[in-house]
């Protein structure tokens, strides 16, 4: 069997392939402050519950930004390869890549054989990341999940001006006092993030269907903005926030 472990910056999560390459089981869980411990964590959950002994693990690869930090990995690789690795897996000739993660989103063009020819990363603005849908969140008392379904795919986006997350915080509030409608801001906010993940892809010269990963892909109503914005077909990877930890076990087993 092989092991990915995507050791994010908000949750880490472990997937499980055998020799073909089919995921026999994942794991998903918040970073916290020690990510090796988090990911030797999820590593003994995963293991007792299937039964998997370590000798069964021919090779292990950590990606994320805690790679380094996971040593029960034999080898670690960038997130942009294990994105890329991963989509080309579950996406197949699919070009384009954008994943939006908890603490950075990254736009990626990949080669016909799923190498990474060019990638675009944000990791400086949490207006660019899902940070800023959990601020958005929290402030409307929303779970993530309800964060999607109240964004009103009929609803006229409110403009959201402010560039930066804790400014934009401010200005939903103040769009609230203005009588603006709930939904009319919440798509605002996701209009305002796939713009500026759309920053990204445009640089890269976008010009066909994008795979979406990473743990914002499981929102719905961002892959349709992102789709209205780019104007471009958007395929959510399935599992998307699996994507890299699956990309990390193909890489391991010596896939893609
Ligand atoms: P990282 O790899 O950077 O640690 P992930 O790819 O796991 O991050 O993405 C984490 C982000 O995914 C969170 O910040 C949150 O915005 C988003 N997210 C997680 N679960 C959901 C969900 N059920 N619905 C919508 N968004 C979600």
């Amino acid at each position: 069997m092989y092991l990915g472990i995507d050791s994010g910056s908000t949750t880490t999560k472990l997937v499980l392939t055998d020799a073909t390459g089919r995921v026999v089981s994942r794991r998903v869980g918040p970073t916290g402050a020690d990510c090796e411990a988090t990911a030797e964590a999820l590593w003994r959950d995963l293991a007792s519950e299937g039964g998997v002994r370590d000798t069964q693990i021919k090779a292990a690869v950590a990606t994320g930004y805690g790679r380094r930090r996971v040593t029960m990995a034999g080898r670690v690789v960038t997130e942009i390869t294990c994105h890329a690795a991963g989509v080309h897996h579950l996406l197949p000739g699919v070009r384009f890549l954008i994943d939006i993660g908890g603490q950075d989103s990254k736009a990626v063009r990949l080669d016909a054989s799923g190498a990474v020819e060019d990638f675009a990363m944000n990791d400086k603005c949490a207006a660019g990341t899902g940070r800023f849908l959990e601020v958005i969140a929290g402030k409307f008392g929303l779970s993530l999940s309800e964060l999607a379904g109240a964004a009103g795919p009929e609803a006229v986006p409110v403009e959201i001006s402010s560039t930066c997350a804790i400014f934009a915080e401010t200005e939903v509030i103040s769009l609230l006092a203005e009588g603006h409608a709930r939904e009319a801001i919440i798509a605002g906010v996701h209009q305002s993030l796939a713009r500026r993940v759309a920053t990204l892809a445009q640089h890269l010269g976008f010009d066909g269907p994008v795979a979406f990963s990473g743990g914002v892909a499981l929102n719905a109503a961002m892959a349709a903005m992102l789709a209205k914005v780019l104007a471009l077909p958007v395929r959510t990877c399935p599992e998307p926030q699996f994507t890299a930890a699956l990309g990390a076990a193909l890489l391991a087993k010596g896939e893609s």
